[in-house]
């Protein structure tokens, strides 16, 4: 063999060398990144999961994952279970004395208390700021004996930094007798009871009983009404018009739930706030999520150009991280796009929360749905916040709005709201707008968007449908 031939061979042997390096290299490069795809995608999940079943401050479980695995935490019991519902007396005092940080250690505390008193097990489970529950089985002689170390146990002192503190707690307890117990009917038994034991006067326990359910008729009556209405379909929405300022053109639709039951309709300020108060919202915000969706994708299929829904929501569900893995999904499945979807609740009332808030809006953010703050201007509205959170739209409380040409304090009010909004890049939307002076005055301001009988009340899907199709052909003449 020739040198030259010897180079070509050696050429040849180092270039497919080199090639089978490359490749060799590029199947390990990819190799590498499924791995790490997978492992991240796993922390993802894990840490996802974490964010929404684990309380961040006491470790302990939350009331999501307490819901969701509430069936299955009875039944691994096999027998008589009590459900015991924990208040800290007077717990706000201490958190305004020592700040979150050391109250926050009290709350952990507490958590290791009941954590220790139902060990083995460890059914304990946080459900919001002081709100503790435990389950725990045990017969009648049982319970009793538990029940009281409990209190004992919560009741020696805490001693946290420099402090020394005394502290009592209140407990509600429902000896579970349902059949197929749901967490909503425990809670709010255990909760009725809890409430007895505070207006007792503190540090004791009561266990629900007819005479509780007889005291609490009211609400009892429309917690059944409301979880009826629920299973039997009564609930329905209507759609309210959001108009352009400018061309008076429908441009949005805010959803609005009712009752009908026995021919008469019921609305939500008559369902809302018990709804709210007795655990039933999470499902009522499902409901409206879902249906909202699905009319939306029929309204789209008109062909009006509709620039946004909104769907109102509880202010509750700042705390419930699963919320949002509910509205990113119902987008997916209805193939909306989330852009369109203005998510509309009111501020958070306690501070403690406003980092939730943030968090929650963010989070609604990152899936690409608007926001907005309704009843801006009544109660606890927040300009620092509304700089700080990253809102698209405010919506001013009707309050100011209906008979704005006649006072002259909600006109310098809703001028310096607007102004603010605009410094801010927010749309404004003023609803409650009912006749023509006020309609100037909010021109004249500039509000992008109105909303009030004087364009339209709230309506059924059919004459939505209607005015559109109308607006469509006279578009077309
Ligand atoms: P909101 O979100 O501020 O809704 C606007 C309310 O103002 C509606 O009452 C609407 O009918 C009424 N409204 C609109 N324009 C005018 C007007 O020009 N004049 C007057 N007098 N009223 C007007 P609605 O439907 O009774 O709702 C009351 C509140 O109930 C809502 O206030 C909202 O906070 C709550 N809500 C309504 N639907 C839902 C829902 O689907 N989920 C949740 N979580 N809350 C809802
Ligand atoms: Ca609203
Ligand atoms: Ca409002």
């Amino acid at each position: 063999m020739n040198l030259v031939s010897k180079i070509m061979v050696f050429n040849f042997v180092s270039d497919n060398l080199g090639m089978s390096l490359v490749i060799g290299g590029f199947l390990v490069f990819i190799i590498l990144v499924v791995i790490v795809f997978f492992t991240l995608r796993k922390q993802t999940l894990k840490n996802y999961q974490a964010m929404l079943y684990d309380d961040e401050v006491t470790e302990l479980k939350n009331a999501n994952y307490l819901r969701r695995n509430f069936n299955n935490i009875v039944i691994s019991f096999d027998g008589d279970v009590s459900f015991y519902y924990i208040n800290l007396d007077n717990f706000k005092n201490y958190n305004d004395l020592l700040g979150h940080k050391l109250s926050n250690q009290i709350l952990i505390e507490v958590a290791n208390r009941l954590l220790n008193a139902v060990a083995p097990y460890k059914t304990v489970y946080r459900i919001h700021s002081d709100h503790f529950v435990v389950i725990f089985p045990g017969n009648k002689v049982e319970r009793e004996r538990f029940s009281s170390e409990l209190l004992l146990k919560l009741k020696e002192p805490y001693v946290i930094s420099i402090h020394t503190m005394k502290l009592t707690a209140s407990m509600g307890r429902y000896d579970i007798t349902m059949t197929n117990p749901r967490f909503n009917d425990c809670l709010l038994r255990s909760e009725l009871a809890l409430q007895e034991a505070k207006s007792l006067g503190k540090d004791q326990m009561v266990v629900y009983s007819r005479n509780i359910k007889r005291k609490n008729s009211e609400a009892f009556t429309m917690y059944r009404f409301i979880k009826d209405a629920l299973k039997e379909g009564d609930f329905f929405l209507e759609y309210q018009p959001i108009i352009d300022t400018k061309t008076k053109r429908i441009v949005g639709l805010e959803s609005l739930i009712r009752i009908r039951h026995s021919h008469e309709i019921y609305f939500p300020q008559e369902i809302i706030a018990y709804a709210e108060k007795y655990h039933l919202i999470d499902e009522i915000d499902h409901y409206v999520v879902h249906e909202s969706f699905k009319a939306f994708k029929r309204f789209e299929k008109t062909k009006y150009p509709l620039e946004f829904m909104s769907v109102n929501i509880s202010t509750q569900e700042i705390k419930n991280l699963g919320f949002i893995e509910y509205i990113h999904e119902e987008a997916l499945q209805n193939n909306i796009d989330p852009s369109k979807i203005t998510v509309e609740f009111t501020e958070t009332y306690y501070p403690e929360d406003y980092t939730r808030e943030a968090e929650f809006i963010n989070a609604l953010k990152s899936h690409g749905f608007k926001v907005a703050i309704d009843d801006f201007g009544s109660g606890y509205s927040s300009m620092v916040r509304l700089s700080e959170n990253q809102l698209d739209k405010i919506k001013i409380d009707r309050a100011f709005i209906t008979n704005l040409s006649n006072s002259p304090t909600n006109q310098k009010i809703v001028a310096a709201i607007v102004q603010l909004s605009h410094g801010f890049e927010l749309d404004v939307i003023a609803e409650g707008v009912e006749n023509q002076e006020d309609y100037a005055i909010l021109n004249s301001l500039n509000v992008k968007y109105l909303q009030g009988f004087l364009f339209h009340k709230p309506l059924s899907e059919k004459t939505c449908m209607k005015l559109f199709k109308e607006a469509l052909t006279t578009e077309k003449k």
